[in-house]
């Protein structure tokens, strides 16, 4: 089955609880560069769900009655994506990809009309060693997508990711062709704010009624039927 489309779409996917949960090692590792970051104990961490890694740190920051600072910012983003790295077996091994993910994002590879990629709040580093743990990174081109890095805000995301894939592909990117997949509300209000269309997955802590009321132009249970979020796609770019 394709969608029959000619014109480049770039779809691009959230990653946790989306594509794949790290089932408590993320938080735990997480506390890891934060105490390397800031030679603090971790007591509490800042709401992390569709937030970006740069505001996530500032906000568990403030909860430690610590003042903003470049520098512990820059050494918690080495350090976490080092986690990361040291840690791939265990994140083997105790994550998982969603089930449905990797024959979703196979299919949909297959269309040779959709370049598929991330929007996560994740830092790139962290993104690449997530997705490759689960070996989900084949099906995407990660350098058009957008991070954590990139823009603390996640909706200012969508621009750059779409800039990105209009360099390498030679195609504008605009809410008429750019899709984000996602399963927080903040996902959704990305694209409304970005610029993008959106289908959410009920696949994290927002249900199915929560992510159509935010605005998602389609909604699914989740990825196991990859000839839905096709049909979906196809539903949004038509
Ligand atoms: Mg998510």
């Amino acid at each position: 089955m394709t969608t029959g489309l000619h014109h480049p779409w770039l779809v691009l996917w959230d990653i946790d609880h989306t594509l794949l949960e790290t089932r408590g090692l993320g938080s735990e590792l997480y506390g890891r560069a934060f105490k390397t970051a800031t030679g603090t104990e971790m007591k509490q961490q800042a709401d992390v769900t569709g937030q970006t890694e740069p505001s996530i740190f500032n906000a568990t920051l403030r909860l430690h009655g610590i003042a903003e600072d470049e520098h512990y910012l820059t050494r918690y983003k080495q350090a976490l994506a080092e986690e990361y790295e040291h840690h791939r077996e265990d994140l083997r091994r105790r994550g998982r990809a969603l089930p449905g993910a990797e024959e979703t994002l196979a299919t949909l590879a297959a269309e040779p009309a959709l370049i598929q990629s991330v929007l996560s709040g994740n830092l790139r580093a962290v993104s690449k060693t997530k997705l490759d743990v689960f070996e989900l990174d084949k099906y995407l081109d990660l350098e058009v997508g957008a991070y954590g890095d990139d823009d603390p805000e996640r909706p200012q995301l969508v621009a750059i990711a779409q800039e990105r894939a209009h360099r390498k592909y030679g195609t504008p990117f605009s809410e008429a062709n750019t899709v984000v997949v996602g399963d927080s509300t903040h996902d959704i209000n990305t694209g409304l704010e970005g610029g993008a269309r959106s289908i959410g997955i009920a696949t994290g802590s927002d249900d199915i009624d929560t992510l159509r009321e935010a605005g998602a132009g389609a909604v699914l249970r989740d990825l196991t039927d990859e000839r839905a979020v096709l049909a979906a796609l196809h539903r949004l770019i038509t």
